[in-house]
């Protein structure tokens, strides 16, 4: 399994990927099934104690495999609710999403209140109200073999706006810190600096 392998709008999945693939399913704490490649969810679950133990921040994996086929539906009700303008813009092509790979995870996390209860920051609207928590999330990305997929400002590149809660594994913590160490590059970027896409 190619861990570097690069899925966006230009560079669809391989096609014997999803045979290939081994994945974990678990359900997340607003009670949805998860499906991850698992390596990538061994790496996600060392990344979520450290990030638990030492801030507090108790991570949650809100999306993470999605087939060609989810995917195709993804689209047709998008495009059913919103018109094919908005879909094409907001839905990556089936065949052309890195869910596809069961190596990205969209991350949600629950917070500590001060009685000790616990909330769910669920919705893309509450996680955006958070910089503070992404910025020390985005920080121990590396160290677990993971990377900011989508960053600020790289929408000409990645296709995508800023997305906070889309991290992406690599299996190299080497990689990952090369990339997360200098802010805002893309894997895109990276893999053309290395020569290999
Ligand atoms: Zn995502």
């Amino acid at each position: 399994m190619d861990y570097m392998i690069l899925v966006n709008q230009s560079h669809p999945l391989p096609e014997d990927w999803e045979k290939l693939l081994q994945t974990v399913t678990v359900v997340n704490s607003v009670g949805d099934e998860v499906v991850v490649e698992k390596k990538t969810y061994d790496a996600y679950l060392l990344l979520k104690k450290s990030l638990e133990e030492k801030d507090g921040i108790c991570l949650e994996p809100d999306s993470g495999l999605r087939s060609i086929a989810e995917q195709q539906e993804i689209m047709e009700r998008f495009t059913e609710k919103y018109g094919a303008e908005y879909a094409r813009k907001t839905v990556a092509p089936p065949g052309y999403s890195e869910h596809h790979t069961g190596l990205a995870v969209d991350l949600y996390y629950r917070l500590k209140n001060a009685d000790g209860s616990v909330r769910d920051v669920y919705t893309n609207e509450e996680l955006e109200e958070h910089p503070d928590i992404w910025a020390v999330i985005h920080g121990r990305l590396a160290e677990f073999g993971f990377i900011l997929r989508y960053p600020e400002g790289k929408t000409h590149i990645t296709g995508y706006q800023y997305e906070p809660w889309h991290i992406r594994y690599l299996d190299s913590a080497a990689a990952a810190a090369d990339i997360m160490g200098r802010p805002g590059l893309t894997l895109e970027e990276w893999l053309a600096e290395k020569g290999s896409k």
